[in-house]
């Protein structure tokens, strides 16, 4: 398997099958304050309470890719996350994402 360079909606319902989502306040992931995580053993993707509607979609995005590496047997490379997030919510939503 390769890993994805996109995901389309199967690639998602079949992450989404296997996978919980929940918005927790106060996320951190060893001490550090984070906006997503996606714990793989758990499969389980935490989302940082309070974000805008935006911000939410953009971290969905991008935990949902790591998940998608983690279920088809991929290391974690967070740089290639980020491009690949940046490219698919330009895609889906025509414009650049800017967390603020
Ligand atoms: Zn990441």
């Amino acid at each position: 398997m390769k890993r994805k360079k996109t995901l389309n909606l199967k690639d998602i319902i079949d992450i989404l099958a296997e996978t919980d989502i929940k918005t927790v306040p106060d996320l951190n992931h060893d001490g550090d304050d984070c906006y997503g995580l996606a714990e793989y053993d758990a499969r389980l993707v935490s989302l940082q309470e309070g974000m805008s509607i935006q911000q939410r979609k953009y971290v969905l995005i991008h935990e949902l890719f790591h998940m998608s590496d983690y279920l088809r047997g991929f290391d974690t490379d967070e740089e290639d996350t980020d491009e690949r997030t940046n490219n698919l919510y330009r895609k889906l939503y025509g414009c650049d994402f800017e967390m603020m």
